[in-house]
């Protein structure tokens, strides 16, 4: 018997390969009984090969197997039983349908063919009827088999995949019998997250009970799988311990079904490895956690005004989020190199009886001078040398963190534990986090500290200088005052002198008298003008609205002498505005203004002077406009300074305070002066003042309510 090497068994159905046509293998040996059948099957459509001997059968069966084979039993050399048995143990043998052709009557010879692997069979001689029918059937269950074989290829590929995927899968697949506690089977990345191969998990049940979905606690993940309802995703997340206490982080998701074939539960599931996303969030929520902390000592240092009232609150909080019970606060005293602690929680005792500390003496000296945190694990394991003052402290975790201030090392935060500890990066991340919040807040004291003395310092100086300012003033003006009484008993004596002996005098020494007459007389210009200057400042008065009119009117009057002499013109408009002001003031400023335009102006011209009012916004500018001398460029402002006289009209008479008055005089009155020059000589003044403000009408009294 041979039998293919490598049988093809995903080989299409023969009824595929001919186009759809059914190929029939004929085996008969009588020439007449070959003839018939050939006829109808191929009258039906078929593709026949006919053959007369078992072995030539046998062949063209493994050459070109068939769909249908209408076998005839006795056969000379091999027969149909033995070529039927042959094709059915060959791999494709299976498939046709073997349709036994005999001549024989007895069960024997028909069990025997049915045995060897023969679908059906026909008497012979078959009537075209029997035939028929018995190929219509052959037919049908050719078509049928060629539908399972091609759905069974369909499966055997899909199935294939299926175990592709479920070895590549990336979680881990697994599935539970719930109802008998049993892990029924579980993907290959096993391996990957839960550490152990398939088959270990497989073969150890208290394996996979301890790495899939274990209990914590009282609490069993399984029991609430079994309680859930059918069909229902439950998840839960937990640590999958590892080797040397390392552990992953899984996302269980399970679903119960009940198995329809043995009844029981059955929770099908994956597990998803989450260590990263579960390390991001932690990771996350300690950054929250510290920002928090952060915050809330920030937020201490905005809302206390002095370091001792915040220091409480600020080193409770560093505290309990430090979690530790000593927290100090030192301060860098740099010409003696030493630290100060300046404020401390956790201390026994009085913060005044801790000595200064040499820098040598504890790890914050390290800190100071590195400028880096220092972060001693355990002080007596290390042989820290600490000062006797802090031994009370029973310092075994000691951590300095530089203060700075200005760019440079101002202290310290220290932080001080009685029992050892190895903190990690985030503590001491923390740690500076803190000492830089704290760095601000001591800078921003300093800063508002030195501010407040500068304050008070500038005020100091300037009470002092208005002190002084009255001071001299009061005396200038009891100097002025007390010079008029000699000089007017000069002035007397001097006009006696001519009157009574003018006549023994000689033309020089009557001079002479003259003289000492014009002095006295610039003199007590001087010292009038000068107590008027003076006055100024002293004078109590009321800024109130004024009629500018009157105003003018009256300083007219005062220097109508000058006017007179001069011949001046003067021009004054009809209507002029009211403004705010001191009446008195208002007057000594303006007469000033008309005094010079007619004195600074060319002997041969006639001086013009006009005054006008105009409105700027809120004030009102008053302008005294003259032909005169003009005023040299850059010397605006000069002029406005007292005892300033320029060269050009130097020689007018004159004290050279008529101006300052002016701006004095303005200045009280919160108004302002100036003056500009006009392009064809001459000059404009003007001083501004406040606007009377008018008073609001009410709507309804002005419709006489
Ligand atoms: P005084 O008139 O007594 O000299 P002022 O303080 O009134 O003193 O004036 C200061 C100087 O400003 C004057 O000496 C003069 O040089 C200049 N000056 C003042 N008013 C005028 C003006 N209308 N035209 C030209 N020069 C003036």
């Amino acid at each position: 018997m041979s039998i293919d090497p490598c049988p093809d068994t995903t080989r299409a159905p023969a009824l595929d390969r001919a186009g759809g046509r059914l190929r029939v293998l004929l085996v008969e040996d009588e020439a007449g009984d070959r003839g018939y059948f050939s006829e109808v099957l191929r009258a039906r459509g078929y593709d026949v090969t006919a053959c007369d001997t078992g072995e030539s059968a046998w062949r063209s069966f493994r050459e070109d197997p068939p769909d249908v084979v209408l076998l005839d039993l006795m056969l000379p050399g091999m027969d149909g039983v033995e070529l039927c048995r042959r094709m059915r143990r060959h791999p494709i043998g299976r498939d046709p349908v073997v349709l036994a052709v005999t001549a024989r009557e007895e069960p024997e010879a028909l069990g025997e063919i049915l045995g060897a692997g023969a679908d059906d069979f026909l008497r012979k001689p078959a009537s075209p009827e029997l035939l028929d029918v018995r190929l219509e059937i052959a037919e049908r269950t050719v078509r049928e088999r060629a539908d399972r074989r091609a759905a069974e290829i369909g499966l055997e590929s899909a199935s294939r995949e299926l175990e592709q995927l479920f070895r590549n899968l990336p979680d881990v697949f697994f599935s539970v019998d719930v109802t008998s506690d049993r892990l029924i089977q579980v993907s290959p990345s096993a391996s990957d997250l839960l550490g152990h191969t398939p088959e270990e998990l497989l073969a150890e049940p208290t394996l996979w009970r301890a790495l899939i979905l274990p209990g914590e606690g009282d609490r069993d993940p399984w029991q609430a799988v079994r309680e859930g309802r059918m069909g229902e995703r439950f998840t839960h997340e937990y640590a999958v311990p590892g080797p040397g206490g390392t552990s992953k982080w899984a996302r269980a998701s399970v679903s119960v079904e009940r198995d329809p074939l043995t009844g029981h539960l059955r929770a099908d599931g994956f597990l998803v490895d989450i260590t990263e996303e579960h390390r991001a969030r932690l990771e996350l929520a300690e950054r929250n956690e510290d920002l928090a902390a952060l915050y809330r000592v920030s937020e201490l240092t905005l809302t206390s005004a002095t370091l001792e009232a915040a220091h409480e609150r600020i080193l409770e909080e560093v505290a309990r989020t430090m979690e530790v019970p000593v927290v100090l606060v030192e301060h860098l005293d740099r010409a003696r190199d030493r630290l100060v602690v300046i404020a401390a929680r956790g201390l026994e005792g009085d913060l005044a009886d801790l000595p200064e500390i040499p820098l040598h003496q504890t790890p914050s000296g390290v800190a100071v001078r590195t400028g880096k945190p220092v972060v001693v694990p355990d002080a007596r394991k290390h042989g820290e040398r600490m000062h006797a003052s802090l031994l009370a402290l029973r310092p075994r975790m000691w951590a300095s963190f530089p203060l700075s201030a200005g760019g440079a090392v101002s202290g310290t935060l220290t932080l001080v534990h009685d029992v050892p500890r190895h903190p990690g990066d985030r503590w001491s991340r923390l740690g500076a986090s803190l000492a830089s919040t704290l760095s601000a807040f001591l800078e921003r004291l300093e800063a508002s500290e030195a501010l407040r003395e500068s304050e008070a310092r500038h005020r100091a100086l300037a009470a002092q200088l208005q002190q002084a300012n009255q001071e001299l003033e009061s005396f200038a003006y009891s100097v002025s005052h007390d010079l008029r009484a000699p000089l007017r008993t000069m002035q007397g004596f001097a006009h006696a002198l001519v009157q009574n002996f003018g006549e023994d005098l000689s033309t020089e020494g009557r001079d002479y008298v003259r003289r000492i007459i014009d002095s006295g007389r610039q003199s007590e210009r001087l010292i009038t003008d000068l107590l008027g200057y003076s006055r100024l400042s002293f004078e109590k008065l009321e800024v109130k609205p004024v009629e500018l009119s009157t105003v003018v009117e009256q300083a007219l009057q005062q220097v109508e002498a000058d006017l007179l002499e001069s011949g001046a013109r003067v021009d004054v408009p009809k209507k002029l505005p009211v403004l705010l002001g001191s009446h008195t003031i208002l007057v000594q400023v303006l007469a000033n203004l008309l005094s010079n335009a007619v004195k600074f102006v060319p002997p041969e011209r006639q001086p013009r002077v006009r005054i006008r009012a105009e409105e700027r916004g809120e004030r009102i500018r008053v302008w005294v406009e003259d032909n005169g001398i003009g005023i040299p460029e850059g010397q605006e402002r000069r002029i406005f300074r007292v005892f300033e006289r320029l060269g050009e009209g130097g020689d007018r008479p004159g004290t050279g305070i008529g101006l300052a008055i002016v701006r004095r005089g303005m200045e009280r009155i919160q108004g302002s002066c100036g003056v500009e020059r006009v392009p064809d000589g001459g000059s404009a003044f003007w001083i501004e003042s406040l606007k009377e403000r008018r008073k609001t009408r009410r709507p309804w009294a002005a419709r006489g309510r």
